[in-house]
């Protein structure tokens, strides 16, 4: 869009980080909490809102504000512990040969961030989402540009930000909110010369697109971007013949949770043929049954889906198991669980690309060995599931290295869907799953996008930054000589 000027928007922000990378940690972590407060009291005006941009239920909605407002006090204390600057001293030894001087190491804020806010999470993983929540935590300022299907959510969001700025006192521009649905402001956003990261949840198309502009800058900058993954669910043999029931159960649910549009949706459960597996395919048809479609995200996503459900179905041998009629209603999907045999899927890898929605293909290995390359077929993922009992962990040990090398979150006997936001929580996996499998987009972690390692030599102490004094005076847990303390 011509409007938007983004010269003025990141001067702008490095002239707010300037002053905001310093703010002390008790008064960013009051910040945050204020945003919290914020979004608390924008009500039902909020929920009201957004569901009429998304269509997701009000239910889901009130829930997912809950985990905002959790993830934006949850970095609220982590500034208040304050370790996550990871101070590092090692202290000079003057007679080692050759001397060590006195070395200390701590992480600083990066700059300015510009982020794109994901359409199926439109508090949490939008305008004060993950990505927002730690990366002012960090000490950097931040560009949202809002996401089309939910703007005006976007919007409103970013008014209460606003407001925790000026209650703080803080340089309004420490938050940007851009309403713009051009591909072009995205481009530039990403590829201007003060931008220093970029955080992304959407498509696969779409976070490579902003990983090839960062990448072509004079200096290239990381771009974290979350994308599609399959989340590859295996059902063991023993499993399958005592607990096809009530897997089935479970995994119907979580197949058409929010209709699918997650991106730890299990898109694909790999399983042997044998005993239990009639009645599993049984089950899961049963339990199916009682899925109600319900509209999508927007007629992108939708059609989108449709699509590519159509393209798959099409594909040689690949059968129905259960089809849920959704055309009645305007963006509604038809939910589809559909199989096919090892065989099959791994000479078609069209049948491992993710089907955003409510699908699931069950693949049928002759024995443990086609299950693994059929598993091995796919590529990085979120997660990955092993549905198993102890005599299928004691009788194929090299399962949890494999889910290791495949994924960033090992499920045993659950569902990928549901991301707890807490300290243990990684949400992140190897290509194409994320732009780096090293970060996390959830729990604390996330922080770390938006830091970078500086080291002083021979600091006088009276120049060191408090969380390296010798005397500790923010009293955080530091690593000294190699000992924490
Ligand atoms: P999207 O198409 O990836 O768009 C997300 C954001 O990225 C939007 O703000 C969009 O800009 C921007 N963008 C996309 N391609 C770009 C490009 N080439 N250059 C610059 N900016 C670009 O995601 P979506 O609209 O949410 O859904 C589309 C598909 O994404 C879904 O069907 C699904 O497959 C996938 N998806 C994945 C996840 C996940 O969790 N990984 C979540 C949601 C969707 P504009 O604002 O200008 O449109």
């Amino acid at each position: 869009m011509k409007n938007i000027d983004t010269d003025q928007l990141l001067a702008a922000s490095v002239g707010a980080f300037e002053i905001y990378q310093s703010t002390p940690f008790l008064k960013r972590a009051d910040f945050l909490d204020a945003i919290a407060d914020e979004i608390t009291s924008l009500g039902d005006s909020l929920i009201n809102q957004a569901h009429d941009e998304t269509n997701l239920p009000v239910a889901r909605l009130v829930g997912e504000r809950a985990r905002t407002i959790h993830q934006l006090r949850m970095f609220a204390e982590l500034l208040r512990e304050g370790s996550f600057v990871e101070a590092s001293i090692d202290t000079a030894i003057p007679d080692k040969n050759p001397p060590r001087p006195d070395i200390r190491k701590m992480l600083f804020p990066l700059g300015p961030v510009v982020v794109f806010g994901a359409s199926n999470f439109p508090f949490a993983y939008s305008t004060a989402g993950g990505d927002t929540a730690s990366a002012l935590a960090a000490g950097c300022t931040v560009i949202v540009k809002g996401h089309p299907a939910h703007l005006k959510t976007s919007e409103m969001v970013a008014k209460a930000i606003g407001q925790a700025i000026a209650q703080h006192k803080l340089p309004e521009a420490v938050f940007q909110h851009v309403s713009d649905t051009s591909f072009e402001t995205g481009k530039q956003l990403v590829q201007h010369k003060l931008t220093t990261a970029v955080g992304f949840t959407g498509s696969h198309s779409g976070g490579m697109a902003l990983f090839q502009y960062a990448a072509t800058r004079p200096e290239p900058i990381p771009v974290f971007a979350e994308m599609g993954s399959v989340n590859p669910v295996l059902i063991l043999p023993d499993a399958l013949s005592k607990q096809n029931a009530l897997i089935a159960k479970q995994y119907a649910a979580s197949i058409s949770l929010g209709m699918g549009q997650f991106c730890t949706n299990p898109g694909i459960l790999i399983t042997v043929e044998g005993e239990g597996l009639p009645e599993f395919i049984n089950a899961l048809k049963e339990a199916f049954k009682a899925v109600e479609p319900m509209p999508m995200l927007h007629a992108g996503i939708h059609k989108a889906y449709q699509e590519k459900l159509q393209n798959a179905l099409a594909i040689n041998e690949v059968e129905t198991i259960s089809k849920i009629d959704g055309s009645t209603k305007a963006l509604t999907p038809d939910p589809v669980i559909a199989t096919v045999s090892a065989r099959n899927f791994i000479s078609n890898p069209a049948l491992a690309e993710e089907i955003f929605g409510p699908y699931s293909i069950l693949i049928r290995a002759e024995n443990m060995d086609e299950l693994k390359a059929a598993w091995l077929a796919l590529k990085g993922q979120l997660t990955t599931s092993l549905m198993g009992t102890e005599a299928d962990f004691e009788a194929y040990p090299w399962l949890q290295d494999t889910a290791r090398s495949i994924a960033g979150r090992i499920v045993y006997n659950g569902v990928p869907t549901g991301v707890e936001v807490c300290n243990s929580m990684f949400h992140g996996g190897p290509s194409p799953a994320t732009t780096d499998a090293r970060f996390t987009a959830v729990g604390i972690d996330g922080i770390k996008r938006w830091m970078r390692p500086v080291c002083f030599q021979q600091c006088p102490d009276y120049l060191l930054p408090d969380a390296l004094k010798e005397a500790n005076p923010l009293k955080i847990l530091r690593r000294k000589n190699g000992k924490m303390e």
